[in-house]
């Protein structure tokens, strides 16, 4: 057994060295992308002769992949006029628990919310519709296979409408995210299944240095969710909330209606439709918590119960 395994390392050794020197022998030229102003000199990747490849092992980074701060220009919504209504929108992630969210959801339900999907929502906020009193919209980020295995079996069960953004570059061959039949499972259930973008980009970021890539993001998440699951795709969520004026006109000439952003605040315009406000709802949340959230930003349940008398 012992003499097996030795040589089964041994073969998987000189596999692995036998690839890496295949890697080291492809001139870096053939692994990047055309120069685009190779005659200005400006961007030239030729090599100039006698000049030594560099092999691929010994490539560093580029430096656009060091952690982007979580602050102004990349979250910058506009400001709300106002005239703004509270119409609480909550945000979900991976760290959701089946028990746990049911608590979150009949408390909500008690409490006298109405939970909408995002498209009876806003054509209440763009008066094609009466808002029903203290409407509530709940959104699900990233496509995590957790959201399929614990969320949806809850909102099946209670008859409440949700909006799950995922990202279509996810789904074919990640693992921990739902794959398309689960997708089309819960698109055909009636859940609104959104964009948000092809493999979770940061956009303001990228629009510096790709901006191809950009409109990929935006433009093909869109056809793609729409091809494999039927329906159209009306709304987009921006990757951790980054997004500026320019990244907001790609979105609505993209042909989305809307997008939401992270916020945080409950109270949302007609005038702002592609920078709609969240809070975050977390697993360990209690329906008290969530209620605690929803009153801080205005938009508790006896706020909202008084408004409405
Ligand atoms: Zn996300």
């Amino acid at each position: 057994m012992v003499g097996n395994r030795k040589s089964n390392d041994k073969t998987r050794r000189e596999v692995l060295q036998q690839l890496v020197g295949v890697a080291a022998a492809v001139p870096v030229t053939r692994l990047l992308p055309a120069p685009a102003q190779a005659e200005t000199g400006a961007n030239d990747l030729s090599l100039a002769e006698g000049q030594q490849t560099t092999p691929v092992a010994q490539l560093k980074a580029p430096a656009t992949l060091e952690p982007v701060p979580w602050q102004p220009p990349y979250r910058s919504e506009p400001a709300l006029p106002e005239n703004a209504v509270a119409l609480p929108i909550l945000m979900y992630h991976r760290a959701t628990v089946a028990r746990v969210f049911e608590a979150q959801l009949a408390g909500m339900l008690a409490a006298g919310y109405r939970p909408l999907s995002l498209h009876s929502a806003l054509k209440g906020l763009f008066g094609e519709e009466e808002l029903p009193q203290m409407p509530i919209v709940l959104t699900f980020d990233d496509g995590w296979r957790i959201q399929y295995d614990a969320v949806f079996p809850v909102l099946k069960q209670y008859k409440v409408p949700a909006t799950f953004f995922v990202m279509p570059g996810f789904h074919e061959r990640q693992d921990g995210y739902m794959d398309w039949d689960q997708l089309a499972a819960i698109a055909d259930f009636g859940m609104e299944v959104e964009s948000h973008t092809l493999n979770h980009a940061d956009l303001p970021r990228l629009a510096k240095t790709d901006w191809g890539a950009v409109l990929a993001e935006v433009v093909i998440s869109k056809q793609l969710l729409e091809e494999r699951l039927g329906k159209t795709v009306r709304y987009f969520d921006y990757p951790r909330g980054y997004q500026n004026e320019q990244i907001r006109q790609v979105v609505q000439a993209a042909g989305y209606e809307a997008a939401v952003a992270i916020g945080p605040g409950v109270h949302q315009s007609a005038e702002v439709p592609y920078a709609l406000r969240r809070i975050r709802v977390e697993a360990w949340d209690l329906w008290w918590s969530v209620a605690h959230k929803l009153n801080w930003y205005g938009a508790g349940p006896n706020q909202l119960k008084r408004g409405r008398t």
